[in-house]
């Protein structure tokens, strides 16, 4: 097959531009420069809204030269030439050093495109030295502007290589461009009407009219969902041809034992999502399987069922947590509920028992071996622990299920490493608490089935939040710590969260924080208000520190005592965020909440309000009324819904990120779709790439499909590549 789109740029444009393109905007082949779409389209005579450029911005601006005028340089030779250009309401103001000739061409009235990086001088924006088109020329490059149509393709474009350009260089390309292998199967265009490739390229680049543009981006979109859908279903399809080991519960093991014990019943999404689990883990061919829920809907009791499962046929589970923390606490509370099922082998315990083992990178060495050697020769049904688990010496018996808890803080790789350790492949489960929209989750795990919780246990107690606004009204900050004592007095414990440690090489930002940009004080530190809340607010309390620092001993400690409740007000920071469960813990405060993101207050929220109890969750901020900071902050405080919340939260990051770091291959290749956006397309293009694979499964007729789908796994192979 030719394939015109993979030509390099040489032979099309040129050495020189070619190079430029290269090297300044990864633009090697014919297809990566059609396929980078202009960021917008400037309209002749209509101008661009220059009130909206932000500093450090690369931008090129359609405008009217309102006055120029020069001086000599202050104490040096040379002039300056200041140009003032306008959109008819605000200015911008054009510098350009030694160059006072331009005063001849860039006269008053005279419209073109200005493009360079937004400066800020005196307070008022600039463009130092831009380059420039103008209309109506006459000059060298003066007719480039007028070859276009009424809509004028504005590029993301980079000082070396101005908008206009790299226009020039698209039409040299689509002017010799034949006819191109489309990835859209004919079927689907003629049902949905869509441009062939070739055209959308062309009109996406030199459209006519804003009809052009929409149908090109319309098609283009779909491209892009249908293409990686397509990949997804070939490869949910190549995981059904692994064959698993199919597990199903024994009548009267412990699975049986274990829900005639259970002291409360499951709730109905329990139920539906245990069912899904459990014929899963029925089939030949592994699970795959992400549980999404709210914090507290009771995914643990899910999984644990799905291990006792696994248990009861002769084989083991393994569940991996994010932190030391929380796998200390996963296996503290599944001996628990386990009672003495717990206890297999063990004086004492049933006789139907297993074993719990923990394995974390930080345990002493006798604790350790015992733990290797549990998990090797089976005893152990369970072995819960962090990465430490990853490691090469860890072997299991027969690993039948992996339980990944906090999907998001653990890669794709990870999640293999672990999966390597089964003789066959195991059975995986990924369980979240931020609940990510649907339609993200088919693109971020679109090779994992999806099950939600969507409701809490009867008799959860509901959480209400406030902000405190210590910035506008100290005394609130007075209140708060006057509340958090009123729970403690009622028998409660409570959480003061605090976004960093302080004192010592300062942690990794929690990463949740939106790009902040400014020189703000730095945020609360935990060391630092501890001993002037134990001398002031909190004094006579009994206060206990717990952060990422600490020896992995010291933290089990400290969270065995504050579970024990011995210890009334926990000072932490976001080690408690996910899944710490103290039922009798109510009342939390969070300094500075601003600087944490909408789904981690969601989670640290989840912390109270876990038992029979009301909770009480106080949003700490200094950050003005009406500033986006503190509208985040009213939107936690206005809703519980998990869902609503994510969403809010992923609208407020750029579309690139809602991806994670993890998927920055993906994210490039998504550059009209949005994930959030454009559901109805996705939902199409899955269901159309299923049905083109399912016909199909190695794609042979249909190579430009084929090659679509190689050409994306690369990129995420080579993005993999540069991070490793
Ligand atoms: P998650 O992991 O989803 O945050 P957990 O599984 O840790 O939630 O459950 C939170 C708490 O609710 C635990 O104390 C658990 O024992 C309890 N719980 C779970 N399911 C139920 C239920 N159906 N009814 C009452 N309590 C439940
Ligand atoms: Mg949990």
């Amino acid at each position: 097959m030719s394939d015109p789109l993979g030509a390099s740029l040489v032979s099309a444009v040129g050495d020189r531009t070619a190079a430029a393109l290269g090297k300044t905007l990864g633009l090697h082949t014919v297809g990566d420069l059609l396929r980078h779409y202009p960021r917008r389209y400037a309209e002749r005579g209509q101008m661009t809204e220059l009130g909206r450029l932000t500093v450090d911005e690369h931008v090129t601006v359609l405008a009217r030269v309102k006055s120029a005028s020069s001086r000599p340089m202050r104490g040096r030779r040379g002039t300056i030439l200041s140009v003032v250009v306008t959109d008819g309401r605000d200015d911008l103001s054009l510098t350009f050093f030694n160059q006072a000739w331009r005063q001849r061409e860039l006269v008053e009235g005279r419209t073109g495109l200005f493009s360079g990086k937004v400066g800020s001088f005196n307070r008022s924006l600039q463009l130092a030295n831009p380059d420039y088109v103008l209309f109506d020329g006459g000059d060298d490059d003066a007719d480039v502007l007028d070859q276009f149509a009424a809509l004028i393709p504005v590029y993301p474009a980079s000082a070396q290589m101005p908008s206009w350009k790299l226009a020039q260089s698209v039409r040299v390309v689509l002017d010799t461009l034949g006819a191109l292998d489309d990835p859209l199967p004919e079927q689907v265009r003629d049902e949905h009407s869509f441009l062939g490739l070739a055209e959308a390229l062309r009109l996406v680049h030199l459209p006519r009219t804003k009809a052009d543009v929409a149908a090109a981006h319309e098609r283009l979109r779909w491209e892009e969902a249908f293409v990686l859908q397509a990949l997804l279903a070939q490869r949910r399809l190549a995981a059904r041809e692994l064959t698993a080991t199919p597990r199903t519960p024994s009548p009267d093991g412990l699975l049986a034992a274990f829900d005639a014990a259970l002291p409360f019943t499951l709730t109905p999404g329990q139920r539906v999502v245990g069912e899904e689990v459990a014929a899963d883990l029925a089939q030949t061919w592994p699970m795959n399987r992400l549980l999404q829920g709210e914090v507290g809907s009771g995914k643990t009791v899910v999984a644990l069922r799905a291990m006792l499962t696994v248990v009861d046929s002769g084989g083991q589970a393994a569940l991996l947590a994010p932190t030391e923390v929380l796998a200390q606490q996963h296996a503290r509370s599944i001996r628990a509920m386990l009672g003495p099922l717990a206890e297999g082998g063990l004086l004492g315990g049933s006789d139907r028992g297993t074993r719990v083992a923990l394995l974390t990178g930080s345990m002493g060495a006798a604790a350790r071996r015992q733990a290797l050697l549990d998990a090797a020769s089976g005893d152990a049904g369970i072995v819960v622990g962090t990465h430490a688990l990853l490691q090469e010496s860890v072997s299991f018996f027969d690993l039948g299920l992996v339980v990944v808890d906090e999907q998001h803080r653990f890669g794709v790789e990870q999640r293999d490493a672990l999966r390597a350790k089964g003789s066959a492949p195991p059975h995986v489960l990924v369980m979240t608490a931020t609940p990510i929209p649907r339609t993200v989750a088919m693109t971020v795990f679109g090779d994992l089935e999806v099950s939600s919780l969507s409701e809490l246990p009867k008799g959860r107690s509901p959480i209400a939040t406030h902000v405190v606004p210590a910035g506008e009204k100290p005394h609130f900050l007075d209140r708060a710590w006057v509340r958090l004592r009123e729970e403690v007095a009622a028998g409660r414990q409570a959480y003061v969260v605090c976004p960093r440690i302080g004192e010592g090489p300062e942690e990794a930002p929690s990463g949740d924080e939106p790009a902040s940009d400014d020189a703000r004080r730095p945020p609360i530190a935990l060391l630092e208000i501890a001993p002037l809340l134990t001398d002031g607010p909190l004094a006579g309390l009994r206060v206990e520190v717990l952060h990422g620092r600490m020896h992995p001993d010291d933290k089990d400690a400290v969270m065995s005592r504050f579970a024990a409740g011995e210890v009334d007000v926990l000072l932490a920071t976001t080690v408690i965020e996910v899944g710490v469960d103290v039922p009798n813990a109510t009342g939390m405060v969070v300094m500075d909440a601003d600087r944490f993101g909408v789904s981690q207050l969601h989670q640290l929220r989840g912390r109270v309000g876990r038992g029979g109890h009301a909770g009480l969750c106080l949003l700490v901020t200094d950050a003005p009324p009406g500033t986006p900071a503190r509208e985040r902050l009213d939107a936690v405080a206005s809703t519980l819904d998990g869902f609503e919340l994510s969403r809010l939260d992923l609208e407020a990051r750029r579309e690139g990120d809602v991806l994670g770091a993890s998927q920055s291959g993906r994210r490039t290749s998504l550059r009209l779709l949005s994930v959030l956006r454009d559901e109805d397309v996705i939902l199409s293009a899955r269901e159309e790439a299923a049905r083109a694979v399912a016909d199909d499964p190695t794609l042979a007729g249909d190579p430009a499909l084929a090659q679509a789908i190689a050409q994306l796994v690369d990129a995420e192979r080579a993005d993999y590549l540069e991070k490793a």
